[in-house]
């Protein structure tokens, strides 16, 4: 035992504890991903050290075969593993071992409900990582030294798991990383050879280096006990330079949980290999579920870089839109220099056409997978549906595509879940439809029941339904699918096209002209607070509404321009009222300028909370209001 010094306790961050905790007691089902998750991480500290030797090569201290070693102690309860990667520092194994550098993490923690159930579901979210050794030990120490210190600053790290850790500072001959488990009680089947051997062919066999085992070796009784041999257990090849046939379901889904550092299977994959004027490998991968990061401006995205096989980087961002952030994955490029950097990827034009080709192998991947499996393709929208919404503004070369892969809700549903598609939405159009009609608004609630849909309801004609905070703006750089405009029904003077009999259009040209009169009283009632006042030919049942000026912003963007502090215009609205209503008859053979002012007052402000927009002076609404009552009660 080599001499400790500077002997410290320190406290687990708040969120480590939790983390801990909600580890141990959910995870008890499935205990053995422990080793899945140290070999993980003993994996991506080599192909740091790989990495930083290109430009440092005295940090390999001399060579040896870089590789994880797993061995056991049957006696001692202990399962050991080591590596000869990259190591850490005091400091390093302080903040990597005793905190969760993720944003977000403590609101993410917050969610947690105590329910086991539920709670396991959302550390899928989160990953497990290294402080899953705990589900099956009761303490675990980790020997450690960074690649290019010296022998002396070596750092040990044991902990129970209970809130606290111990550091010193020790001699550590070799570079890397030693962990030791010992196990609780009840969990010695983890010492064993053959239990290992199992594991990690189950779990790390995509692991591209070796991982090496004890030899099984009977020792003659009375004979001395055979020098330790070795053996290696996995392929230790890289997944991705092996042929797609040739490579199993499992093993794509474990290599994905290794570079995804994700708990759970992924939805879908694409491996493919170029050859030509660009050289490169790709493996890309949809989760299954949001990272509870998804909308933090920090959280990692980005694939992860290889050149010739070398690890070059984690969250290389220049391949993939920032809509496609959710997606996973390698990339393997023949062509760049080893030596490559952020900046470069940047600038480089090759990365620009990988970057093309890349992002339409998802979107094909997409497709693909809303085609097959329709099922997971909801359970993908739910998850990353708000993100592909910012594609069209994003991805000007791939918009018809992304359109193809968006989902809304729907007058033809019920329930307002986004399920469908746009060639849905179109397969099933009226004859004589040239549009795709939409409404945007604030909740789901208030939009099936705008009176807006009147019309469209009358003629059977299906209206997306688009409520969502992105959507007005998505919509702003939607114009057509399919060479079909979108159409917002609340905006402008409806033209319902040929989907209006020429009999309609007749009739409703006589309306309005009998109606001039009327147009122009409220007008003059109404005054400043509306653009324009009209008949409308969009109403059965409502007496009035109000339309959004062709040019004007949505009640949505508004807000958020406003919400963001954005002095916004202006916009006044379009007073459109129902002829055949008895309210507007009444209105009409009111005599009495007061009380139709009045009149004409209430029927725009129902009509702007109908549209769930707030009313300017609610206090003059209810005065008014009141007025009528107490006339109507005498
Ligand atoms: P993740 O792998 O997602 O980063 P982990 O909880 O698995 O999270 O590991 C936390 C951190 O601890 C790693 O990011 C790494 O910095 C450090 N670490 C863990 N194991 C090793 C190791 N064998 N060698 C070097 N560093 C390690
Ligand atoms: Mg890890």
């Amino acid at each position: 035992m080599s001499v400790e010094t500077q002997k410290e306790t320190l406290g687990f961050q708040t969120e480590v504890k939790q983390l801990l905790h909600l580890m141990i007691h959910s995870l008890y089902s499935n205990k053995e991903i422990f080793l899945r998750e140290l070999i993980s991480n003993a994996s991506d500290a080599v192909d740091k050290l790989r990495f930083e030797a290109l430009s440092k090569p005295e940090l390999l201290e001399g060579g040896a075969e870089l590789k994880i070693r797993v061995s056991f102690d049957k006696d001692a309860k202990t399962v050991t593993l080591e590596d000869n990667g990259i190591g850490m520092s005091r400091e390093d194994a302080i903040t990597h071992l005793g905190t969760i550098a993720k944003s977000g993490t403590a609101d993410f923690m917050k969610n947690l409900s105590g329910d086991q159930k539920k709670d396991s579901h959302l550390i899928g979210q989160f990953g497990v990582g290294f402080y899953s050794a705990f589900i099956v030990a009761d303490k675990v120490e980790v020997f450690s030294r960074r690649a290019g210190l010296a022998g002396s600053e070596g750092v040990h790290w044991s902990s129970k798991g209970e809130g606290e850790f111990e550091i010193a500072t020790i001699d550590k001959a070799d570079r890397g990383t030693r962990i030791v488990l010992h196990l609780k009680d009840g969990e010695d089947e983890f010492a064993d050879g053959w239990r290992l051997r199992n594991i990690v062919k189950k779990y790390s066999d995509h692991i591209a280096l070796p991982i090496e085992l004890p030899k099984e070796q009977a020792a003659a009784e009375g004979e001395e006990t055979p020098a330790q041999e070795w053996e290696v257990v996995n392929r230790a090849s890289a997944l991705w330079t092996r042929p797609r046939t040739e490579v199993k379901d499992e093993e794509y889904q474990e290599f994905y949980k290794h570079i995804a550092h994700d708990y759970e299977n992924p939805l879908s994959w694409s491996h493919n290999k170029v050859e030509g004027k660009l050289e490169y490998s790709s493996l890309l991968y949809v989760p299954a579920r949001a990272p509870f990061d998804l909308y933090q401006r920090e959280a990692p995205k980005g694939l992860k870089l290889y050149v010739q096989r070398v690890f070059v980087m984690d969250q290389a961002e220049s391949f993939l839109p920032l809509y496609l952030r959710f997606i996973k994955g390698v990339v393997d490029s023949n062509d760049l220099s080893l030596n490559v950097s952020r900046e470069i990827l940047q600038k480089d034009p090759i990365i620009d056409s990988m970057k093309s080709a890349l992002t339409k192998r998802v979107l094909d991947m997409l497709e693909k997978l809303a085609k097959n499996e329709p099922e997971q393709y909801k359970g993908f929208w739910k998850n990353f549906g708000q993100v592909m919404k910012e594609g069209p503004a994003e991805d000007f070369a791939n918009k018809e595509k992304i359109a193809g892969l968006l989902r809304f809700a729907s007058t033809h549903g019920d329930d307002g879940e986004q399920v469908v598609s746009l060639a849905e939405y179109l397969a099933r159009a009226k004859e004589g439809q040239d549009k795709i009609y939409y409404l945007t608004g604030e909740t789901y609630a208030q939009v099936k029941n705008s009176p807006h849909l009147e019309v469209f309801r009358k003629k059977g004609i299906e209206v997306l339904l688009l409520t969502d905070r992105i959507d007005e703006w998505l919509m702003s750089y939607l114009s057509e699918f399919d060479g079909k405009t979108f159409v917002d029904v609340a905006r402008g003077d409806l033209d319902l096209g040929n989907l209006d009999s020429e009999e309609e259009k007749k009739e409703a040209e006589e309306v309005a002209k009998a109606k001039e009169g009327l147009v122009e009283r409220i007008k003059a009632a109404l005054g400043e607070a509306v653009s324009e006042v009209r008949v409308s030919h969009r109403l059965t049942d409502s007496p009035a509404i109000l339309a959004i000026g062709e040019q004007d912003l949505g009640m949505q963007m508004r807000q958020i321009l406003e919400a963001s502090g954005q002095k916004v215009p202006d916009s006044k609205p379009i007073f459109e009222f129902n002829p055949t209503h008895p309210l507007i008859e009444k209105l009409d053979g009111e005599q009495g300028e007061e009380r139709f002012g009045d009149l004409a007052h209430i029927l725009f402000d129902q009509a702007a909370l109908a549209a769930g927009d707030s009313l300017k002076d609610p206090a003059a609404y209810v005065s008014r209001l009141n007025k009528l009552l107490v006339e109507l009660s005498v």
